[in-house]
């Protein structure tokens, strides 16, 4: 018996040592602010060098037709961190800045990626900006991270004190200096720290102080960077200004000199994985929140071209965005990716990539897991289609291969082929009026699944019933 017991032991501890030899990934998701399309290196940018971002392109995927959930804010963290259409749990809208306001933020019943990667074992981090809502019960420690650095709501200045002006459209500027929540302090977890220094800077220092602590314990982990920038108010350090002299247009200037200061501060964190080490086994996204606000409210001098609209609409301006994944131990380097993917993807593909699965008992992901898209183990789309629906049914979309239907609530229809119409120039609803009809009655579909806005003040939202709609809506 002895001999044979030997053997089993032997054959019982090999898997360990396996896994030991392959340790689960890290994963870092850094997202960018009303970030355009258009503004970086690896997008095409002229006038902004983003060397450090044009390296995490080069290490990886660049993904041309990434998406994310929802074109403002709040309601596309909500997507991003869960996975889900954030429309079947009411959140639609960007929640009021208000501790007391228990309905505002990320409902209690939704598990996040924090959540689940904490469970498996993973140190959970988050920096920056929050905005899933401001009472004490959504705050990041209650959403599955260990720590937090930051600031709560869905924006802030960037220098101590300063006085800040962002534009509200048709060339109107309001003051926010005495705005609550662009001057909300910065918490470390629940602490009020002092404000130091400029602000991307502060968070991307923070970010890399978090990683070189990380990579010393034997843990994998996960960091959740949520630049602000470069959402307004339109504010850069001197010497990143002085770079972009060249600029004549102040605000193209200040925002190139913002975009340029995320883009140090992801030089600093990647130097950091390099000399740890962790580089090759840590899985990367970056992203945009939404599309570049060009001539609406908080309208920072971003570029979307060459895609229509931006920021708030559902044109591809407003959804799709800069998104890249690279993860050198597993996913090929320096390739694009062009089959329609969304932000929701990146909650299952990070818990395929540590090895673990949501808690059964939350209701089901809308993203999928993009490992065997995205390493080749199959050519398939990854997606049927992907579907937006704005402020309580203002306004829909779907994406179907080439085809994007969208519907405004006071515009008929239309029907663009991106594949030869990238910038939605040309209807063509009329000239293919079945496929029209079947995107129409998908977004119906689709919608049956969703909820009410659970909060909001839009003059829309909430206040068209889904049956009235989908009455609307048919063809
Ligand atoms: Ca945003």
């Amino acid at each position: 018996m002895r001999p044979f017991f030997l053997v089993a032991l032997l054959f019982s501890v090999a898997p360990t040592v396996a896994s030991a030899a392959e340790p689960r990934p890290n994963i870092l998701l850094i997202v960018a602010d009303d970030l355009g399309y258009n503004d970086v290196g690896f997008q095409g940018a002229r006038d902004i060098p983003t060397p450090h971002l044009d390296r995490l392109a080069a290490s990886g995927l660049r993904c041309t037709d990434g998406y994310v959930s929802y074109p403002v804010c709040s309601p596309s963290r909500a997507g991003l961190l869960t996975g889900r259409y954030q429309q079947r749990f009411g959140y639609e809208f960007n929640p009021k800045w208000d501790a007391t306001a228990v309905t505002h933020g990320l409902p209690l019943s939704e598990s996040t990626l924090a959540d689940s990667l904490r469970s498996a074992g993973y140190t959970t981090g988050a920096i920056g900006k929050w905005h899933l809502g401001a009472h004490p019960q959504f705050h990041p420690n209650r959403r599955g991270f260990d720590e937090y650095f930051g600031f709560l709501g869905g924006g802030h200045r960037y220098f101590p004190g300063s006085v800040v002006e962002v534009e509200i459209g048709a060339g109107k500027k309001t003051t926010v200096n005495g705005d609550a929540e662009q001057n909300a302090p910065i918490l470390r977890n629940t602490t009020i720290v002092p404000e130091v220094g400029e602000l991307t800077t502060r968070l991307g220092e923070e970010a890399t102080a978090s990683i070189n602590r990380y990579a010393s314990s034997q843990k994998p982990w996960f960091l959740y960077l949520a630049f602000n920038a470069p959402h307004t108010p339109l504010q850069a350090r001197a010497d990143q200004l002085a770079r972009f002299a060249s600029i004549t247009d102040e605000r193209r200037r200040t925002y190139a000199a913002m975009v340029a200061t995320v883009d140090e501060a992801v030089g600093r964190m990647l130097a950091a994985l390099d000399a740890s080490g962790q580089r090759e086994r840590t899985l990367i996204f970056f992203i945009s929140d939404n599309g570049g606000p060009m001539t609406k409210r908080n309208a920072n001098a971003s570029v979307n071209s060459p895609l229509r609209g931006q920021k708030g609409d559902v044109f591809e301006g407003g959804i799709r965005v800069p998104f890249l994944i690279s993860w050198p131990a597993r996913i090929p380097a320096g390739r694009t990716y062009s089959q329609p993917i969304i932000a929701l993807d990146i909650l299952p593909t990070a818990l395929a990539a540590a090895g673990t699965t949501r808690d059964s008992k939350f209701a089901a992901l809308d993203g999928v897991d993009l490992l065997p898209f995205l390493t080749g183990k199959t050519n398939a789309a990854p997606h049927a289609r992907l579907y937006w629906r704005m402020d309580g049914g203002e306004a829909f979309a779907v994406r179907e291969g080439n085809w994007k239907w969208l519907r405004t609530y006071q515009n008929a229809p239309q029907l663009y082929d991106l594949f030869t119409d990238l910038g939605e120039t040309r209807d063509v609803a009329s000239s293919h009026p079945e496929i029209a009809a079947r995107l129409a009655t998908a977004a119906m579909d689709w919608n049956r699944g969703l909820i009410a806005p659970a909060f909001g003040n839009n003059p829309f939202g909430g206040l068209i019933n889904r049956t009235g709609l989908e009455k609307d809506l048919a063809p």
